[in-house]
């Protein structure tokens, strides 16, 4: 047998985090190491924070799971709560972001057919998207990487190049039911979609009777700068997937919808028997508890404009490495050139500085919203040192 034991389907790099603190992983081997990763952009209040230890224990306590055959005070407190601070009028609790989306899809799906237009069910989406790693969700995405092997995919999405309204508006047929896009690629990139992008695809799904489905599970819930992404934009969507961050490190996520596009998700339509859970909504909770106010978001722009205007600067000194810097908030990127394609290895290994690689040869940098100017001095540090000691080398294919 030389399979392992854990199936082996991610290239795990040689770090083994044992321990967080704050903004800081140990690794087994005691050394420190500065988490501008967060968990893939998850660990939005750093790691041990007391307020969402507290409230897990709390509930761990208290109750932990019953499943959606009762009433759920739990439940409707945090959808409450989600109601209050977005456009939506209801919300269905998931434990992770495809089935977040896997929801947004069936409402958007459910919406049509509702007006017995079961034709209208072909989704727009876009290059180079991320959605997650069920079937439906990779069949929403153009990547390659992930279709291969698991094909057939499922049908009902058509691709169009991000940020191409022109396109997008050329693809709509008899059969679409709406565009499902992220208002800011993350896994391809941290490209945010332009504002004449959005608005546009606003404007066609009202011409046309289309729903607007935004993925904000990586750019949502205080990461973009706005509680949503979507505020940036002037526009509201019909339906919104969000995850990652909204559970602080505990899998949690949520499909949010209008009522008029949730027209067709009665009783029995959709489940999840995990799907907030009292435990999940003590984390939800408590994460909102931080994030979910004006002046929290006020020092996320803070720590992103200190932090994009140093990265600016910066990578003129080392035009080797680097191409650009792109983001909103703390969902910043930068681009790297084809050969220091290794670099985030590279920061992790001998630098001790978490980052996350993307598509479009980017480095992803999505720390905890909760850093402050010392961990950002600690960032371009750890950041200069690297560079300065950067050897580029051959990479192979
Ligand atoms: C991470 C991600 C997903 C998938 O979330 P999982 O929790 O891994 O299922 C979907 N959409 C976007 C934009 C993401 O970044």
């Amino acid at each position: 047998m030389s399979i392992t034991p854990l199936m082996p389907v991610y290239p795990r790099s040689p770090f083994r985090p044992v321990r967080g603190e704050h903004c800081h992983l140990i690794g087994e081997d005691g050394r420190r190491y500065l988490d501008f990763a967060a968990g893939i952009a998850v660990n939005i209040l750093g790691h041990s924070h007391p307020h969402l230890i507290g409230a897990i224990q709390r509930q761990a306590a208290t109750l932990m799971h019953v499943s959606n055959l009762y009433g759920s005070p739990q439940g409707e407190h945090l959808a409450q709560r989600l109601v209050d601070l977005t456009f939506a009028d209801t919300v269905f609790f998931t434990n992770s972001g495809a089935e977040a989306v896997e929801c947004a899809i069936k409402t958007a799906r459910a919406y049509h057919s509702h007006a017995g237009a079961d034709h209208r069910h072909e989704l727009i989406t876009f290059s180079n998207a991320f959605h997650g790693r069920t079937m439906a969700t990779i069949s929403a995405s153009n990547q390659e990487k992930m279709h291969k092997g698991f094909r057939p995919l499922l049908p009902g999405f058509r691709y169009v190049e991000f940020d191409d309204l022109a396109g997008a508006e050329a693809a709509i047929g008899p059969n679409t039911a709406g565009f499902l896009v992220e208002p800011i690629q993350g896994e391809g990139g941290i490209r945010p979609a332009s504002q004449a992008f959005l608005r546009g695809l606003r404007r066609l799904a009202d011409q046309h009777d289309l729903l607007l489905l935004l993925d904000e599970v990586q750019c949502g819930v205080a990461r973009s700068g706005t509680f949503y992404a979507y505020e940036q934009y002037g526009i509201t969507p019909d339906i919104l997937a969000t995850a990652k961050g909204i559970g602080g490190g505990f899998p949690l996520g949520a499909c949010l919808a209008t009522e008029k596009a949730a027209r067709g998700m009665g009783p029995g339509t959709h489940g999840s028997t995990y799907g907030g859970n009292p435990l999940a909504m003590a984390a939800g909770e408590a994460v909102l508890d931080i994030v979910a106010n004006e002046e929290f978001l006020a020092s996320v722009r803070a720590r992103s404009e200190r932090l994009r205007g140093q990265l600016e600067q910066f990578i003129g000194n080392y035009p080797e490495i680097f191409v650009d810097v792109r983001g909103r908030g703390l969902l910043l990127g930068m681009k790297l050139k084809p050969e220091a394609r290794s670099f985030v290895g590279y920061l992790r290994d001998e630098h001790q500085l978490l980052t996350v690689s993307g598509g479009d040869n980017t480095m992803r940098i999505v720390p905890p919203l909760v850093i402050d100017d010392s961990h950002i001095d600690e960032f371009l540090a750890r950041l200069s040192a690297g560079a300065a000691a950067w050897q580029p080398r051959a990479v192979a294919p």
